[in-house]
């Protein structure tokens, strides 16, 4: 039976598949398994598949799905569901109980600190004794899943899971992102670098997608260029990513992203990249010889994201 979410025993609260992969790669998920029911009268044990897959290795999509027995008083799944009935993957009556609001996602520029350290929980309920988080955090899923909440995440990976899903769909329209409580929608925020004019870009981030390849640069550093151009004053630009060695190492996933990169360098090949950020024009002169080059900088590995290697 499939489930839109569920409680991480980890993490200790109700998180989407997007926000547990999110998870799981900086460390705060430890296992696929560790989530079950959010219902607060419900233990049911539920299982991430996927969960420690790369995306580009994954066979099937990102989604939880329930092994256990659910509680007759569980209110998450339909009467059919329960004790002692065979349990339908693809059953229309299970309700979408959504906790999670799926319209608008949340992009925090600050990685939150371990989240169960914090003694406050969404509704405003105290807790102190992290005994207790879990019947708290269960309670208040249980008060907010008629108002909703909207899902947070610290990288732009579940974003551009969704961005493909919606782009499939034809509703980027209306569906949003908020970035430090500004709301944009997935089709302004995502934008093609694919024959752009560089004066009619936005004067905020966005999330720049294009197919690129991978050019070795000094030390350990990499070049993601991209083949698609960016028009300026009549000259074509193919941006870049400069990934800078102490970029990679100080992210969680260093050696996902270093075999990665090495792995398209190897083959010569091409991926699609996305990448949040504001393009700017450098200049470098090397013997009397000016070179004017479109960069998308960044900071950090979490505003970068691949998929489909070519
Ligand atoms: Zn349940």
């Amino acid at each position: 039976m499939k489930i839109e979410e569920a409680y991480s025993t980890d993490y200790n609260d109700v998180v989407d598949a997007e926000k547990a992969y999110d998870l799981f790669w900086s460390g705060e998920i430890r296992d696929k398994r560790n989530f079950e029911c959010p219902d607060q009268n419900c233990d049911a044990r539920i299982t991430c598949a996927n969960l420690d897959k790369a995306r580009d290795k994954m066979k099937n999509i990102l989604h939880f799905k329930s092994y256990g027995v659910h509680s007759s008083e569980c209110n998450v799944v339909s009467d059919k569901s329960k004790v002692n009935r065979p349990q339908d993957d693809a059953d229309p009556s299970v309700p979408r109980n959504s906790y999670v609001d799926s319209e608008t996602d949340v992009l925090l520029l600050r990685r939150l600190k371990q989240h169960s350290s914090i003694v406050s929980t969404h509704s405003g309920i105290s807790v102190v004794d992290p005994k207790d988080i879990k019947k708290k955090m269960k309670q208040s899923y249980f008060m907010l899943r008629n108002s909703k909440r909207d899902p947070e995440y610290s990288t732009i990976k579940p974003l551009v899971s969704k961005f493909e899903d919606y782009l499939l769909e034809g509703t980027l329209s209306t569906h949003h992102i908020k970035i430090s409580d500004y709301k944009v929608s997935y089709k302004d925020m995502f934008v093609e670098v694919n024959g752009q004019e560089f004066n009619a870009l936005s004067e905020y981030p966005r999330i720049y997608y294009g197919e690129a390849t991978i050019i070795k640069a000094r030390n350990n550093d990499y070049r993601i260029r991209f083949i698609d151009q960016i028009n300026h004053e009549g000259k074509c630009f193919n941006p870049e990513v400069y990934v800078h060695e102490s970029v990679l190492n100080k992210h969680y996933m260093r050696r996902y992203w270093k075999n990665l990169l090495n792995e398209i360098l190897s083959l010569k090949g091409r991926a699609r990249f996305f990448v949040y950020c504001k393009p700017n024009f450098n200049e470098n002169t090397k013997n009397n010889i000016t070179t004017t080059y479109l960069n998308f900088r960044i900071n950090s590995l979490d505003y970068l994201e691949f998929r489909h290697l070519l």
